[in-house]
C-alpha cells in the first residue's frame, strides 16, 4: 500500500520522522543525554531542549534532512520512488517540483549513509562477480583502453571503468550480498569470506581462477562448477543463485545511466536496502528507510 498519507504535506511527513527517530526515546544529539523537554516548535517539526548541555534541537538535527531546501515529504516521496519504483532522479524531477540540483544531491546523500552490509557468512556460500560499465560520468576516458595482455579471462577492472561487483548468497542464512571491488584478486575474495561463523566455509564458485587459493587453504572447502565444459549445476555445487540476483542488478541500475564508478557503491547499497524492503508495505518500507539513514 503506497503511504499517501506521509506525502500530503509536510508535517505528516514530520510525524513519521518524529515516531521513528526517537521510538527508543529521546536522547540530546550533541551530548546524549536522555534528559531532554518538548521545547515549541521549529515550523512542522518539534522542537527540544536538553537539560544537560542545554541545547535545542528539532526532529531533522543532525539526520540527512537537517538544512534540506526540500521539504521532507518530497524527499521522503523521492527515496521511497527510488527504492520501490526505481525511479531515475530525472523522472522525480519532473514529478516533484524541486530543483534537479538539490535533489541529486539529498538522493545521493540518503544513498551514502546506508550502512555497508555487514557479512557473518555460514555457508555453504555461493560466490561470484560481474562486471559492470561505469565510468567518470561526463568525462571522455583519456587512455585507450590498456591491452589485457594476461588479465585474468578478459575481466574487467576498475581502472577499466569495469569494476567487478561480487554477488554472495549464504544459503545458511539466505542474506545476499552485492558488493563492488576494485578488481577480482585473491585478496579481495579473502578479504569478502573473511567474517565467517565456522570453519572450513563451503564455498561454491565458478572456475575463475582467483578463487583457486581457496582449494588449498584449510579455512575453506571450495567447490567449483566449470562453466566452460557445460557443466552448470553439480547437484549442490553452482552459483546459480549468484546469477540470478546479479541479473536483478542490471536492470536496477539503467535508469541511472552513467553512474560513475565512484558512486556504484551507494546504488548497491540502496539496492540492498530495496530487496530488504521488497515485501514489506508501504508505511513499514518507509519507516524502514528512514531508520537505515539515521
Ligand atoms: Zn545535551
Amino acid at each position: 500500500m503506497f503511504p499517501v498519507e506521509v506525502f500530503r504535506s509536510e508535517a505528516s511527513a514530520a510525524n513519521l520522522l518524529e515516531q521513528v527517530r526517537w521510538r527508543e526515546g529521546l536522547q540530546c544529539p550533541r551530548c546524549q543525554s536522555e534528559s531532554v523537554i518538548k521545547y515549541g516548535s521549529y515550523r512542522e517539526y518539534q522542537r527540544y531542549r536538553c537539560k544537560n548541555c542545554g541545547r535545542t534541537f528539532n526532529d531533522k538535527t543532525g539526520t540527512i534532512f537537517a538544512h534540506a531546501k526540500i521539504g521532507l515529504d518530497k524527499l521522503l516521496f523521492a527515496f521511497y520512488s527510488l527504492l520501490r519504483f526505481n525511479t531515475s532522479i530525472r523522472q522525480l524531477d519532473a514529478e516533484i517540483d524541486v530543483s534537479y540540483r538539490s535533489l541529486h544531491r539529498r538522493v545521493e546523500r540518503f544513498a551514502r549513509t546506508l550502512d555497508a552490509p555487514q557479512l557473518d557468512l555460514v555457508g555453504p556460500v555461493e560466490i561470484d562477480e560481474f562486471y559492470v560499465s561505469a565510468g567518470k560520468k561526463g568525462r571522455e576516458r583519456d587512455q585507450e583502453s590498456r591491452s589485457r595482455g594476461l588479465s585474468t579471462r578478459g575481466r574487467g577492472t576498475y581502472e577499466q571503468d569495469k569494476p567487478p561487483v561480487f554477488t554472495i548468497v549464504d544459503r545458511g542464512t539466505g542474506d545476499r550480498y552485492v558488493i563492488p571491488a576494485k578488481s577480482a584478486d585473491e585478496s579481495t575474495i579473502r578479504l569478502l569470506l573473511e567474517n565467517r561463523q565456522k570453519e572450513p566455509l563451503t564455498v561454491y564458485t565458478d572456475g575463475f581462477r582467483a578463487y583457486d587459493p581457496l582449494a588449498e587453504d584449510d579455512a575453506f572447502d571450495r567447490e567449483y562448477v566449470v562453466h566452460g565444459d557445460g557443466e552448470y549445476a553439480n547437484e549442490n555445487v553452482h552459483v546459480n543463485t549468484c546469477e540470478s540476483h546479479g541479473s536483478l542488478l542490471r536492470p536496477w541500475l539503467s535508469p541511472h545511466r552513467g553512474i560513475s564508478k565512484d558512486k556504484l557503491t551507494q546504488y548497491l547499497r540502496a539496492f540492498q536496502l530495496r530487496r530488504k524492503l521488497l515485501r514489506k508495505p508501504g508505511r513499514e518500507a518507509l519507516k524502514h528507510a528512514i531508520k537505515a539513514t539515521l
